[in-house]
């Protein structure tokens, strides 16, 4: 079939066209039905099918591919050298029976399905020796290591609800997000390294613990990077793994109807608090089992990378889940782009022959700036195609990688919620004669199941070729996009659903479509920012600031930046603006509201400038004129502002950024 006879019977014929592909993974019990649109815009898909994500993406590949590679690991944190300052390290990886191959500049460990069947009965084992059972929820707050995958698995396996919190953010956001979930158990790590800088995970979680209403059990994989003192909280996953292995134990897979939730993963919102992006089970599996062979092509047996972290979408749905469904091997890779050289990303595609990369610009935009030697030393043939999404894809990165991959270069588009491309070229059906052919510059058209629109969001008219509106999915959206918000049917609905007749998904993107029907993504319709391809929402770091005691008010916008597409930048009005006529003043609040924000989000939230007017520019209904300051900051014109309560607070803000 070609790509656009099943795009369009995903939408006009969703039973049949998911009816097959729900064929792809392997059903402890058959649906009785396939999709239940009867609570639009909530959607069941596969009802009554019975199925077990880590039963389909290990236990089933045992037969065929036992010996196959599931994971390489791959960390230039750790190395052969580096081991002199950390000599816990090599006792560590024995005690996690991890055995790791150790080189002067990086750390491997290859895993086979084989292997990664026992360590994950093994984790699971662990899990329900301390109380972990079906429905229950886990935080996951961990870097970039195999034993984080086995966590998410066994999870999985036993039907306990994981919900992984970025390895980044700080101790206050793990905490909003332990209390939201009530979550049962933490696992975590001594530490992790970041350019060789030391990240102190325990003592992060230590003060989440503190600072939580829920009280969790601890589950530490020590590392060997940092000794720490146990809390009383704390279990040591070594000792446990040990009597599990003992044991040669074997847990189950916990059968489940198919909208029973796998996992939450919390995003930034337009209010200060995140919300928990409820994943169901059966319609995950068969999505990514889809757009792994629909949209990007990879086959049973090929080498898939995510580049991302599994705190992200993009790193659970493609560094661990789509993956393993499909029966590939994926890299997990702990390091930065650039060390130990800018050629890392291109010797792990050479010495591991990956086929299929993705990752969001913000990385290739430090490798564009390296010496080219980097990229041309290695062999990077076995790639067939390099996808980005997370941001919008410059035109100077385009060409960059264009002009030296020899692969097509696919810009695509989705949204934590969606969990896998809403917007795409797929270039399996490259072949088709009426497929449309690739053009750069644009994420694509609609994937399948996506019923895309792009609409005048105050009329709710469609809008014609070339005009600008907002982005809107029709629901029922596809199996795979989130089913609900953690325990807030009304805001999945309110935050998303409120649009027009309620039955139009807001993506909140602001999009043309040409005549051709290609779509371009034009920025944000509210007050989400995205750091180097990481959402971030406005409010939450003008709430951190807001902790600031000598802080009234702020606003938080997001300016353009060449390397991490935008960058948090502050508005404070003070309780006494004279303070900071004094550089000293200054200075110290600037460092402290910095450090504040830093303490409760992480350093990615970290605004890059902090300015602090007079007034604030307010609508009369007191709202601030939030995309007003933004276009003062990046000099553009700032619109009609007749609506202004104060109107000299368009030149307080003028000369706030004038006197910096
Ligand atoms: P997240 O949920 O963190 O993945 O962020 C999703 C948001 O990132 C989208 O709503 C867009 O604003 C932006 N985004 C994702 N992919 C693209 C892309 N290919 N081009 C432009 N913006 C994108």
């Amino acid at each position: 079939m070609n790509f656009s006879d099943l795009y369009n019977q995903s939408i006009n014929d969703k039973q049949a066209f998911w009816g097959e592909q729900a064929k792809r993974i392997y059903w402890h019990q058959q649906p009785t039905q396939i999709l239940d649109d009867s609570k639009l815009p909530f959607a069941k898909w596969f009802v009554g099918g019975e199925t077990n994500l880590c039963y389909n993406m290990v236990d089933r590949h045992l037969e065929n591919r036992a010996e196959q590679d599931a994971f390489v690991w791959v960390s230039t944190e750790i190395n052969a050298e580096m081991i002199d300052n950390y000599p816990n390290i090599q006792k560590a990886f024995k005690a996690l029976g991890n055995p790791v191959e150790l080189y002067t500049d990086y750390a491997k460990r290859r895993l086979t399905y084989n292997d990664l069947y026992k360590e994950v009965n093994y984790f699971a084992d662990v899990l329900k020796r301390h109380g972990i059972d079906k429905g229950d929820r886990v935080v996951i707050y961990m870097p970039m290591i195999l034993e984080a995958a086995y966590a998410m698995l066994a999870c999985v396996r036993i039907g306990a609800i994981h919900s992984v919190v970025f390895g980044g953010f700080a101790s206050h956001n793990l905490a909003v997000r332990m209390d939201d979930a009530e979550a049962k158990m933490v696992i975590t790590v001594d530490a992790g390294l970041r350019g060789g800088k030391l990240i102190n995970y325990k003592n992060l979680v230590n003060k989440a613990v503190e600072e939580a209403k829920v009280k969790t059990r601890v589950l530490v994989i020590d590392r060997g990077i940092m000794p720490y003192t146990a809390e009383p909280q704390d279990i040591d996953y070594a000792t446990e793994r040990a009597t599990s292995a003992d044991n040669n134990a074997k847990v189950d897979c916990v059968w489940l109807e198919s909208n029973a939730p796998s996992y939450l993963l919390y995003t930034s919102g337009t209010t200060g608090t995140p919300k928990g992006v409820q994943r169901d089970t059966g319609g995950h599996a068969v999505a990514l089992a889809t757009a792994m062979d629909f949209v990007y092509n990879g086959k049973a047996g090929e080498t898939f990378w995510a580049i991302s972290d599994i705190g992200w979408a993009v790193g659970h749905s493609f560094s661990i889940y789509a993956p393993l469904l499909t029966g590939m091997t994926s890299i997990i890779y702990e390091g930065l782009p650039t060390t130990p050289n800018p050629g890392i990303w291109w010797r792990i595609v050479e010495a591991n022959k990956v086929n299929i990369l993705l990752t969001a610009p913000t990385g290739v935009r430090m490798l564009r700036k390296q010496d080219e030697m980097w990229m041309s030393r290695h062999d990077i043939s076995s790639l067939k195609s390099f996808f980005l999404a997370g941001e919008p894809l410059d035109e100077p990165t385009a060409q960059w990688l264009t002009g030296h991959m020899g692969v097509p270069i696919i810009d695509h588009y989705w949204q934590t919620e969606s969990g896998w491309p809403i917007l795409s070229h797929a270039p399996k059906f490259a072949d088709n004669p009426d497929h449309k052919p690739h053009k750069q510059g644009t994420p694509g058209y609609p994937m399948f199941g996506f019923d895309a629109k792009v609409i005048n969001e105050t009329t709710g008219e469609p809008c014609q070729a070339n005009e600008k509106g907002m982005l809107v999915l029709a629901a029922p959206l596809p199996p795979g996009c989130l089913a609900t918000v953690w325990r807030n049917d009304e805001r999945f609905i309110n935050g998303y659903f409120s649009l027009l007749d309620g039955k139009q998904y807001a993506t909140s993107d602001y999009a043309v479509m040409d005549e051709y029907g290609y779509y371009y993504i034009l920025g944000r319709t509210d007050d989400v920012i995205n750091v180097a391809g990481h959402r971030l929402g406005t409010k939450e770091i003008e709430e951190a600031i807001g902790h600031h005691p000598e802080v009234a008010e702020s606003a938080v916008v997001g300016i353009h930046d060449e390397l991490k597409g935008e960058l948090p930048i502050a508005f404070c009005i003070l309780k006494n603006h004279d303070l900071v006529a004094e550089t000293e003043n200054r200075f110290r609040i600037e460092q402290q509201i910095v450090g504040e924000v830093a303490r409760q989000l992480g350093a990615l939230a970290k605004p890059a400038a902090i300015y602090f007017p007079k007034a604030l520019p307010k609508t009369r209904s007191g709202k601030i004129l939030r995309r007003s300051i933004k276009a003062l900051a990046e000099g553009k014109e700032t619109g009609d502002m007749s609506t202004l309560d104060d109107p000299t607070a368009i030149e307080a803000v003028r000369q706030a950024m004038a006197d910096y």
